[in-house]
């Protein structure tokens, strides 16, 4: 079953072509973050309008590229939460009018399914259940995944997602926006020297913190520029990177444990971040748990990991109608459905 699938739930146009929630055949990603840049974020208006000039030809494009034509097309998959309102539109009423013009299925999409879903374009063998942790843009949870459809949050964070920190205190330390990656490589050059927070949250175990560890480096550069100190910028790089690989270890290795899971899943943006990737593989290792990662292709937003998630709602019976509208803001576990 091939099914073409529209990612627009943030900055990037992404469309694709992926065979039976597993092989790619092809997938297009139309980033705007250039643009962006300039505003130190992204633009919700912006985005909107880009997404408005880019979605028919990246479509066309997944089609040229997977070497089918619409009439091969089983279904048609859309993420249509959660995500900025104006950008998810676009996705959305696109999707609806192909579908209603080729009389195809339609299969809406939650973007975190599909951040999780990515995991099956790239291990034959992943199946639920699993544990799996989402750290993304606007998200950090800790997810019981016990079908292709089946979700429980067990731990997320009260406030800043993981990535959010990545990019706030990046852009205090003068990167461009997304931060993420650039804190990441002056991390490798750097040495933990800073002393950082890991704070602790009151009410559940397996539930994080970002927004305190984020205003420390803050504090910690105010300071310095109050007093005329130089900061090793690499060095801070490197003490944030830690503190995040510590609290999200700790509470993901906690719940492993308390839940008995033997395989663990990371999915999303900052799923990319290379000291998270080898502190957590040593982790699992060490515990003789199996990891499970994205290649670093698929960490970010596309819309292959929207195909394959779309492939295993289908098959359990989920269809949109021409009501189908855009939700900004949906818990991984609720499906209307
Ligand atoms: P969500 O998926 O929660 O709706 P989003 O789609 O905006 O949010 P993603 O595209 O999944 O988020 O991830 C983007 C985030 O990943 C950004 O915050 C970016 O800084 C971060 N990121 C990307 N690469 C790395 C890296 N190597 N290290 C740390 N963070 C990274
Ligand atoms: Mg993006
Ligand atoms: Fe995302």
């Amino acid at each position: 079953m091939k099914i073409l699938a529209i990612e627009s739930s943030c900055d990037e146009t992404a469309a694709a072509v992926v065979e039976d929630g597993r092989r790619v055949c092809s997938n297009i990603v139309a980033s705007q973050v250039e643009e962006h840049q300039l505003y130190g974020g992204v633009v919700p208006e912006i985005a909107s309008r880009r997404h408005c000039e880019a979605v028919v030809g990246v479509t066309n494009e997944a089609l040229k590229e997977a070497g089918v034509s619409m009439e091969e097309i089983d279904a048609i998959g859309v993420t249509y939460a959660p995500g900025l309102i104006g950008a998810l539109l676009v996705g959305v009423n696109f999707a609806k009018g192909l579908a209603m013009a080729t009389n195809k299925p339609l299969v809406p999409v939650h973007h975190l399914r599909g951040h999780i879903a990515a995991n099956y374009l790239a291990h034959a063998d992943l199946k639920p259940p699993f544990l799996c942790l989402v750290v993304s843009g606007g998200h950090t949870h800790i997810i019981e995944v016990t079908d292709y459809t089946s979700f429980r949050v067990i731990g997320r964070t009260r406030d800043d997602a993981a990535g959010e920190a990545y990019d706030k205190a990046g852009r205090a330390m003068g990167f461009s926006y997304p931060a993420g990656v650039e804190i990441d490589r002056a991390a490798q050059r750097g040495t933990p020297t800073y002393t950082l927070p890991r704070p602790h949250v009151e009410g559940s175990r397996y539930d994080m913190s970002f927004s305190g560890l984020k205003t420390a480096v803050l504090n910690l550069l105010n300071r310095a520029s109050q007093k005329g100190e130089e900061i090793n910028r690499d060095d801070l790089c490197a003490s944030f990177q830690l503190a995040v690989c510590d609290i999200l270890s700790d509470r993901l290795m906690a719940a492993a444990e308390e839940t008995g899971a033997k395989t663990i899943v990371v999915a999303g943006g900052v799923s990319a971040n290379s000291g998270i990737r080898a502190r957590l593989s040593a982790e699992c290792e060490a515990r003789g748990m199996k990891l499970y990662m994205p290649p670093l292709c698929y960490c970010g937003d596309n819309a292959a990991m929207i195909g394959a998630q779309a492939y295993y709602e289908y098959q359990s019976g989920v269809r949109a109608s021409m009501e189908l509208n855009a939700v900004a803001s949906l818990p991984i576990e609720e499906s209307a459905f």
